[in-house]
C-alpha cells in the first residue's frame, strides 16, 4: 500500500505534492519521493527520494531544487527491503522523459519480468519498475502525447494482472494517471480554479490530500480509466479497459484516513455504520459488557457507534505512544510483537474487574490482538470480548496488502471459538460479510481475503505466492510491492 499524488499547472506543484504526501503518510512510512519537471529551463527533471517519513526526507532546501510547474510524489509502504533506497519511487526513465509512482501489486510480475528480460529490458527491481519498462516498450520511439500514451497504457492493461493505481509525469509538464480495470486501488481527481486563470488539476490516492490543498473533488478515476492533465488547464479522460468495480474493502475498514471518501461513502460514515451493525449483532448474541474500549486509532469510530447503540460507556483505556510505528508494517514477527508492547499502555485502574468489549478494526495474524488481550488481562479485566469491525480474514491478498499466506491467518480454517481460544478472550465477535457490504454502501467490492473470490484471474497466484515467499527468504533480494 502506498500513497500517490500528482499536481500540474502551478509553480507551487512541488510544495503542494509535499503537503499532499504529509496527508498520505499513513499509506507508507518507509520512504518518500518527489519528481518535478521544469519546462521553462530546458525541460529538466528534478528528483529527490529518501527513506523515512516525509518530513524527514524533505526540507526547505529541497524546494530550491524541486522547481517546476508539475510534480508527482509517492510514499512507500514496503513489505521487504525497507531501507533499500533503490526501490523508492517515483521511478524515472530520463531518456524516455517519463516518471511514475505506483500503488498496488502486479500478480503476474514474474511472468512479465521474464518476458521483458527476453526483450532486453534489463534488470527489473520491482513491479513499479516493471510498469515503467512495460510502458516504455509500448511507447517505443513514438512521440509522447495523450493519444500515444493512452494507447500504450491500454496495452499495459491488457498485460497486467492485479491492482495498480499509477500517477506519472512527462518531461513537458503533463501529469497522467490510470487505475486498474477493476479499480482495486483508489485514485481520485480534483480541480482548483482561480478567477480567469486556467484550472489546476491534481490526482491523489485519497480525497483528504486534495481537500487539504483546496481542490474541489471531481470524483474518482474509474476502473480502467486514464486521465491526462496537460498542465495548461486541459484534461482528457478515457476508459481504456474496464472489467468490474471492485474497490478494496480494506480502504474503508483500515487503511484510508477517516476524513477521506470513496465511492460516495465517507470512511467515517462506513466505520460508524460498521459499529452500528456490530452492535445489533452483539444484542442478538446477548453479549454483556461494562465498557467499550477502542484499539487506537482506526477502530475508534466503530467503537463509538457500538457504545452509543448499546448504551455503554466508551472509554479510551489503551493509550497509544504516538512515536512508535504502526506494527502492521514492521518486518518480522518478533519486532511486531515487541513494538506493540511498547506502543500501547492500559489504564489498569479503569479496567480492573470490568467486562471489557474491546473493538479492533480487523484481526489478521492475531499477533496484535493477542498482545492487546494480554495487556488487558494483566490490567485485571473481568471478562474480555474482542469485536472485529471486519469479517474474518481467511485468504491472502494478492493486491498489495501484506496479508501472508493463508496458513498464517488466524481465521484460516478456524471457528470463532477456536480463534477466541488462540487469542485468550472469552469470545470473539466478527462483522459479517453482509454487514460489511451494507456499511460500505458500494454496488460491489473486492472481498477476496474474506471470501476467496477475487476480482482478477488468480490462476498464477500459487506461483506468485511461492516466488514471493522464496524472494522474501533470499537475503539479497529487493523485490518490493507498493
Ligand atoms: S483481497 Fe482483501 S485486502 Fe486485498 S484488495 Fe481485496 S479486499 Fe483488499
Amino acid at each position: 500500500m502506498c500513497g500517490l499524488i500528482g499536481v500540474t499547472g502551478t509553480v507551487e506543484s512541488a510544495y503542494e505534492v509535499y503537503l499532499g504526501l504529509m496527508n498520505l503518510q499513513h499509506r507508507g512510512q518507509d520512504g518518500a519521493g518527489i519528481l518535478t519537471t521544469e519546462t521553462r529551463r530546458g525541460k529538466e527533471f528534478h528528483l529527490q527520494k529518501g527513506t523515512g517519513l516525509v518530513e524527514n526526507v524533505f526540507s526547505e532546501r529541497s524546494f530550491k531544487n524541486l522547481q517546476g510547474n508539475a510534480a508527482i510524489g509517492h510514499t512507500r509502504y514496503a513489505t521487504i527491503s525497507r531501507n533499500d533506497p533503490n526501490l523508492l519511487q517515483p521511478f524515472l526513465d530520463y531518456g524516455l522523459g517519463l516518471g511514475l509512482g505506483h500503488n498496488g501489486q502486479v500478480v503476474n510480475f514474474y511472468e512479465l519480468r521474464e518476458r521483458l528480460a527476453g526483450e532486453g529490458a534489463g534488470a527489473i527491481e520491482s513491479d513499479s519498475d516493471l510498469m515503467l519498462k512495460l510502458l516504455a516498450s509500448y511507447l517505443a520511439d513514438s512521440e509522447i502525447n495523450a493519444g500515444s500514451l493512452f494507447a500504450a497504457i491500454k496495452r499495459c492493461m491488457g498485460d497486467l494482472v492485479g491492482s495498480y493505481s499509477v500517477v506519472g509525469l512527462l518531461r513537458d509538464g503533463a501529469v497522467f494517471g490510470f487505475r486498474d480495470p477493476n479499480g482495486i486501488r483508489p485514485l481520485v481527481l480534483g480541480r482548483k480554479t482561480n478567477g480567469d486563470r486556467a484550472p489546476v488539476y491534481a490526482l491523489a490516492s485519497e480525497t483528504v490530500a486534495l481537500g487539504f490543498l483546496g481542490y474541489d473533488p471531481m470524483g474518482e478515476v474509474a476502473p480502467g480509466e486514464a486521465v491526462f492533465l496537460d498542465g495548461k488547464g486541459g484534461i482528457i479522460r478515457e476508459t481504456l479497459h474496464a472489467e468490474s468495480y471492485s474497490p478494496c474493502m480494506f480502504e474503508w475498514v483500515y487503511f484510508a484516513r477517516v476524513e477521506s471518501e470513496f465511492g460516495g461513502t465517507s470512511v467515517y460514515r462506513a466505520r460508524f455504520k460498521l459499529g452500528q451493525i456490530l452492535a445489533e449483532h452483539l444484542k442478538d448474541l446477548k453479549v454483556q459488557a461494562d465498557v467499550v474500549i477502542p484499539v487506537p486509532e482506526t477502530s475508534r469510530v466503530s467503537a463509538v457507534a457500538i457504545a452509543e447503540c448499546l448504551g455503554l460507556p466508551f472509554r479510551e483505556l489503551l493509550i497509544k505512544n504516538r512515536y512508535v510505528q504502526r506494527t502492521f508494517i514492521l518486518e518480522g514477527q518478533e519486532s511486531r510483537q515487541e513494538a506493540l508492547r511498547r506502543k500501547l499502555y492500559p489504564i489498569a485502574e479503569e479496567i480492573e474487574g470490568k467486562r471489557c468489549l474491546v473493538v479492533d478494526d480487523s484481526i489478521v495474524r492475531g499477533n496484535t490482538a493477542f498482545q492487546i488481550v494480554k495487556l488487558i488481562r494483566q490490567a485485571g479485566a473481568g471478562e474480555v470480548t474482542l469485536v472485529s469491525s471486519c469479517p474474518p480474514i481467511c485468504s491472502p491478498c494478492y493486491y498489495g496488502i501484506d496479508f501472508p499466506s493463508a496458513g498464517e491467518l488466524i481465521a484460516h480454517n478456524r471457528s470463532e471459538k477456536e480463534i477466541a481460544g488462540a487469542l485468550g478472550v472469552d469470545r470473539v465477535v466478527f462483522q459479517t460479510v453482509e454487514g460489511l457490504k451494507a456499511a460500505l454502501e458500494q454496488p460491489s467490492l473486492c472481498t477476496g481475503c474474506l471470501t476467496g473470490q477475487y476480482p482478477t484471474d488468480t490462476g498464477g497466484a500459487q506461483v506468485f505466492e511461492a516466488n514471493r515467499l522464496r524472494d522474501r527468504a533470499s537475503p539479497g533480494h529487493k523485490r518490493s510491492r507498493c
